[in-house]
């Protein structure tokens, strides 16, 4: 590590017990004497504050992602190496499933409920993928609805149970898109002999045939050699366990090169299980998991380098 990123990380100090769950209502309020912004803006943000990044471009992350694929493949082709290996998450790191909540959004507003709650409605109907946050209540905020308002609670609340029943399911993955350079990024590792393992917190029974369905439709390598796709064998799995419980599989298929993560836990706990391997935080949507701060983490906002 750097001691530049040393120093951020010390400096952050501070911040570090305020990250825990149950303590960030006060320390919000302490840190930053006001309340402005939502708790989870601040969590997400502190996180990345008190992590030490390498300061690095898009660019420079995924050429060396690449360049590391490389050279350990040469290496186990003068067979004094092991397969290099690639982790993906898909939801907000591969995926923008932005376009599937909006989806969701907009059919519930089509329903006999919906016309309950007349101005939920009309501002979901003017509202657009863009505007999709993290949760249904970052949305609500987005497109201008009072959160505190008790109509709008309740309608939050049926709205949630709407999209819950729909989100995780084969049927609405197809509103997904890939990022921008996602695909072409994941072939080239695959070309320069990368095993590509994409690690989800998707389930087998609601969401395995869309999502293979996906990879063929939006050309990443899947139906080819050294892939793999990893999800969960039941939706009550916590996504974290889910993901550290790999490590298995994954040492079984070679020696981890890079990982590819927005979410901060799973960052940080691929980072501490695969110390050698280079873990890149994926900066797409707000997420309200709290972690641990991290140092010698990269960071990308995309794929298009
Ligand atoms: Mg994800």
């Amino acid at each position: 590590m750097s001691h530049h990123s040393q120093l951020k990380f010390a400096k952050a100090g501070p911040f570090i017990s305020g990250l825990f769950p149950l303590r960030i209502e006060g320390r919000s309020a302490n840190t930053r004497g006001m309340l402005t912004m939502s708790a989870q803006t601040l969590m997400r943000a502190d996180w990345i504050a008190a992590c030490g990044f390498h300061s690095m471009g898009d660019s420079e992350v995924l050429a060396e992602v690449l360049n590391r694929i490389e050279r350990a493949h040469e290496r186990v082709q003068s067979e004094s190496g092991i397969r290099p290996v690639l982790l993906l998450d898909l939801d907000s790191t591969l995926y923008e499933v932005g376009p599937r909540t909006h989806h969701i959004l907009l059919e519930w507003s089509e329903t006999a409920q919906a016309r309950e709650f007349y101005k939920v409605r009309e501002a979901l109907l003017k509202a657009e993928s863009s505007h999709v946050g993290y949760s249904i209540g970052d949305t609500f905020g987005a497109i201008g609805l009072d959160v505190n308002d008790e109509l709008v609670l309740q309608a939050q609340h049926e709205v949630k149970l709407f999209w819950a029943d729909r989100f995780f399911s084969n049927e609405y993955l197809k509103h997904d898109h890939a990022y921008p350079g996602a695909a072409s990024f994941t072939q080239k590792a695959h070309e320069l002999g990368a095993e590509v393992i994409y690690l989800t917190g998707r389930d087998e029974p609601r969401m395995g045939d869309g999502t293979r369905e996906n990879l063929v439709r939006d050309l990443f390598p899947w139906n080819t050699p050294r892939t793999h796709l990893l999800m969960k064998p039941r939706a009550e799995l916590p996504d974290l366990e889910h993901k550290v419980n790999a490590q298995t599989y994954i040492r079984s298929r070679g020696g981890l090169i890079a990982s590819f993560e927005n979410e901060p836990p799973n960052v940080v706990a691929l980072s501490q299980i695969f110390p050698e391997a280079m873990h890149v935080f994926v900066e797409t949507v707000f997420s309200d998991h709290p972690a641990l701060p991290q140092d010698g983490l990269y960071r990308i906002q995309g794929f298009q380098g």
